[in-house]
């Protein structure tokens, strides 16, 4: 079941609700009734620490990308074998 966060946006009154996939939002601020906004689902996401992380994980395996094509260019062997792969070294 996925864990909704909603925020009133009369009171300011924050909670979270567990929905199924199924079920409308909530609409409703059980505290005064009053308008509510969803924030976000945590859907097995840690709160905040989630965006941040996602978007350190996204950089970095653009930059994997970026640098895969270097092995599979002949052109370049020097730049794409580590020393440890570099036998002709005197
Ligand atoms: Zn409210």
């Amino acid at each position: 079941m996925p864990t909704y966060q909603y925020a009133c946006t009369a009171c300011s009154h924050e909670f979270e609700a567990i929905q199924s996939f199924s079920d409308d939002s909530l609409t409703i601020c059980p505290a005064c009734s009053g308008e509510i906004r969803k924030i976000y689902s945590a859907v097995g996401v840690v709160f905040k620490g989630s965006g941040f992380y996602k978007t350190d994980s996204v950089a970095k395996k653009t930059t994997g990308e970026s640098t895969t094509p270097a092995p599979a260019t002949p052109v370049t062997p020097a730049a794409a074998a580590p020393a440890t792969a570099a036998p002709k070294a005197d």
